[in-house]
């Protein structure tokens, strides 16, 4: 029986490793190239898949997963890469469709009805600790939503999403590439801060969510912009390091969704600003915006 690593130590290793996961350094993971395996008689099979848990608990765990062959007809994949340059984007965290996409669409839903569905929440942990609901802002036809991961304090305070300095460091983008924070929708996977500013735990998501979805659905927007690896791995159900398909047109519910470093991650990083920069102007030229009237250099140099 190996020794038990305690848990203390077990969440600063994992916060490590998704620090040099967000860097692109993974010689830290033993098997993630695991390939997928073909061609055996049974329908599904098991493979071992190394995952680093953002989502759900924070630790390196190797866990028995299943996965569908690839020359199987795929029933809804949870991920689907618009342009599938690498294979292994098709690993959802679930076997199967994940939990997002198989969930129908609520008609003549409205934001306003879940806001009001949302109510004064004590679904989760997280109500006992929070000052203000976060539930979104800006435009509910936006054709562009980003999702960040939670309030932080300042959100918590006002109830407004990114008004803090990771905020102000996305409003500068968002203006670089020719918007206004009125003309897109921002929102979190969680809308209560969680404590000390730590991620959202498993089941703070998976309760709050819904309303995630919910909204998404309802804006319907062209474009959904994942900030950071925690609504990145929420959304596409996948435990892939953001690094892993950061910048690549992905698909949600049949829309298209790419995920970027958090702001917050860009404070801590100032050089990772260009990067993000890059999937902006992607996003720009999806959503017919002047991707050469851009400003990168005032999103990346005033934060
Ligand atoms: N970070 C987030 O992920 N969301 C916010 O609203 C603020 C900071």
């Amino acid at each position: 029986m190996p020794e038990q690593i305690p848990e203390i130590l077990q969440k600063k290793i994992a916060d490590r490793l998704g620090f040099y996961e967000d860097m692109g350094i993974r010689m830290f993971y033993r098997d993630r190239g695991t390939p997928l395996a073909t061609g055996t008689e049974q329908q599904l099979e098991t493979a071992r898949v190394s995952i680093h848990l953002n989502v759900l608990p924070r630790e390196e765990v190797t866990l028995a997963k299943t996965i569908r062959k690839p020359e199987l007809p795929k029933p809804a994949p949870a991920i689907t890469p618009a342009t599938p340059k690498r294979s292994h984007l098709l690993l959802p965290v679930a076997g199967g469709a994940s939990l997002f996409e198989s969930v129908d669409k609520i008609a003549d839903d409205t934001l306003l009805k879940i806001r009001e569905d949302l109510g004064d929440c004590t679904r989760c942990k997280l109500h006992s600790t929070r000052n203000k609901i976060v539930f979104g802002d800006g435009n509910p036809k936006a054709e562009l939503v980003f999702v960040g991961e939670g309030p932080g304090a300042d959100e918590d305070a006002q109830g407004l999403p990114f008004v803090g300095r990771a905020g102000k460091l996305l409003t500068q983008m968002i203006e670089a590439m020719g918007l206004q924070r009125k003309d897109v929708y921002i929102c979190n996977v969680v809308k209560c801060r969680p404590p000390e500013n730590r991620q959202p735990e498993e089941d703070e998501i998976h309760t709050c969510s819904p309303f995630l979805l919910r909204q998404i659905d309802t804006i319907a927007p062209k474009v959904i912009v994942c900030l950071g690896a925690v609504a990145a791995k929420t959304l596409l159900q996948t435990n892939r390091g953001i690094s892993q398909f950061r910048g690549e047109w992905l698909e949600f519910r049949g829309r298209k969704l790419l995920a970027t470093y958090h702001p917050a991650y860009l404070l801590r990083n100032p050089p990772a600003k260009s990067e993000v920069w890059k999937d902006l102007q992607k996003v720009m030229a999806v959503l017919g915006l002047d991707v050469k009237k851009g400003k990168p250099a005032e999103a990346g140099k005033s934060a």
